[in-house]
């Protein structure tokens, strides 16, 4: 027969058993992957989400959604675009570097014609033309 004091010391020593294993299973799981950064919550303040911040970042794959090529998100690339860019937490890389870098071209074409079209002197009969589209507008309103 055990004593009352044996007894809740028994007890005593199972619960802190329990205590130091559910401490352990916590920083098991503290212990990060190889090749991953550590997020800084500080400078994701930007986002609202339900979901809380990550505790760090991971080499991603994925395909790139214009021409299937399979790329690699690196976990540097991710801190850049999520604290350093601000980029919203729900937002990923979707594009490889050669189809962002054609938009990027295409962007800059654009951008220099609509420059050269302002530079061209209007056509003296843009008045006419003006007042004749105009007019076209009215009849078909009417
Ligand atoms: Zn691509």
């Amino acid at each position: 027969m055990k004593s009352n004091k044996q007894r809740r010391l028994e007890i005593k020593n199972k619960r802190l058993k329990k205590a130091i294993k559910l401490l352990e299973v916590k920083t098991v799981h503290k212990i990060l992957p190889q090749d991953s950064i550590l997020a800084n919550h500080e400078e994701l303040k930007h986002n609202h989400t339900y979901h809380g911040f990550p505790e760090y970042y991971i080499n991603i794959s994925y395909t790139c959604r214009d021409c299937g090529l399979e790329e690699i998100w690196t976990a540097r690339q991710q801190k850049w675009w999520y604290e350093v860019a601000k980029g919203n937490l729900y937002s990923c890389a979707v594009r490889c570097r050669g189809c962002r870098n054609k938009i990027y071209d295409t962007k800059i074409q654009q951008k220099q014609h609509m420059q050269e079209m302002a530079m061209i002197k209007p056509h003296p009969n843009e008045a006419f033309f003006k007042k004749l589209l105009n007019t076209e507008k009215l009849e078909q309103t009417t």
